[in-house]
């Protein structure tokens, strides 16, 4: 028996949240007392796979081609590895992919599957897991009956722990899975961040006052790095995208760092932010609900705000 994680490189790198997995299955994996295996899919170079070791990676798979992201295929291969390494857990982050291979993969494997669990389970035997549930109201507990357990992990909500493993790499083909579908061609669209993996969030709300105001909020996200969001009063005015829509009807995130421009903190809003690291907030009523949930707060307006804002972090970066 073993605990299988699948991480994701992005252009053969790793970011924050995969070394959360790799800390998370290497803590399921010693409280289980079995092998925690890594299984990464991508041409990753050594040096960057050797680095999981810091995190407790003791074994890892990597299929070293770069295949087109389809989640038929992804699934048959983790589902193969997880057979073949008899993996009792496998854990997937809550990424768009994690989410897309997830129930395929509890159906392959026979599995029950628990999404966004919280942390680390509340115990093993029998297995029970914490889940944020209606729209993070309510933290649930979850008994996963079954012998074989799919998971994919909230980011931000386990932590990261450091080890001192050297990593034993297994470099495989991925033997070319069986699919009814294959990708034959892939063309990036947007270069941006994306929403639901930024670890820093800049978002906006009415507060913003147009879409016209909204350069000045995207030249701090380009700064920090971050991606941007909104409030759904700002898409459904057709100010922003909705696919930025960030709470209760539109995108649940976790970042580091959420910055509050201009929203008022409506409880819908918070629902989709409540497993943020860090909140700050700015916003000219001192009253604002957002407040009660911010870590930093500024009273102010953002028209004289955020200009001084931008200018502290362009000099912070540029030191
Ligand atoms: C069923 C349902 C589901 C919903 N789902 C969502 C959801 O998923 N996500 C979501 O966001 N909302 C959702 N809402 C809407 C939610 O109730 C709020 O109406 C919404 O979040 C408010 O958006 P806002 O904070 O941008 O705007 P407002 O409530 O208008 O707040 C604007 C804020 O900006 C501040 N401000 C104004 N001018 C300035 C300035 N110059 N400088 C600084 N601060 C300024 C104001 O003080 C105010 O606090 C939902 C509502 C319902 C009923």
């Amino acid at each position: 028996m073993s605990v299988l994680v699948y991480i994701e490189p992005r252009e053969g790198k790793f970011k924050k949240y995969s070394f959360e997995l790799v800390s998370y299955g290497q803590r399921v994996a010693s409280a289980l007392d079995q092998l925690l295996h890594i299984l990464v899919i991508g041409k990753v170079a050594r040096e960057e796979l050797n680095s999981l070791g810091q995190y407790g990676a003791t074994n890892i798979i990597n299929v070293s081609e770069d295949i087109p992201f389809d989640d038929q295929v992804f699934t048959g291969i983790i589902s193969n590895f997880a057979k073949q390494k008899e993996a009792n857990v496998v854990v997937l982050a809550h990424s768009l992919t994690g989410r897309a291979i997830a129930p395929r993969l509890a159906i392959r494997l026979g599995a029950g599957l628990s999404t966004a669990v919280n942390g680390l389970p509340a115990s093993y035997k029998p297995f029970i897991v914490n889940k944020k549930a209606f729209s993070g109201k309510t933290l649930v507990q979850q008994e996963i009956t079954t012998e074989v357990k799919v998971l994919t992990l909230s980011q931000n909500t386990a932590g990261i722990t450091e080890h001192s493993a050297s990593p034993v790499i297994e470099e495989i083909n991925s033997d070319a899975v069986a699919s009814a579908t294959k990708v034959v061609s892939t063309e990036v669209i947007t270069g941006k961040v994306l929403l639901n993996e930024a670890e820093i969030i800049v978002s906006g709300g009415r507060g913003m006052r147009g879409p016209e105001n909204w350069k000045p909020l995207e030249e701090l996200a380009q700064i920090l790095g971050a991606a941007t969001a909104c409030s759904r009063p700002v898409s459904d005015e057709g100010w922003r995208p909705h696919h930025e829509h960030v709470g209760q009807t539109g995108k649940v995130v976790a970042p580091s760092l959420y910055f509050a421009l201009g929203i008022s903190g409506a409880i819908q809003h918070l629902a989709g932010i409540s497993s943020s690291k860090v909140i700050v907030a700015v916003n000219k009523d001192p009253e604002a609900p957002i407040f009660s949930a911010a870590d930093y707060g500024i009273v102010g307006d953002l028209q004289s705000v955020l200009p001084k804002m931008t200018e502290a972090f362009r000099k912070f970066k540029a030191s």
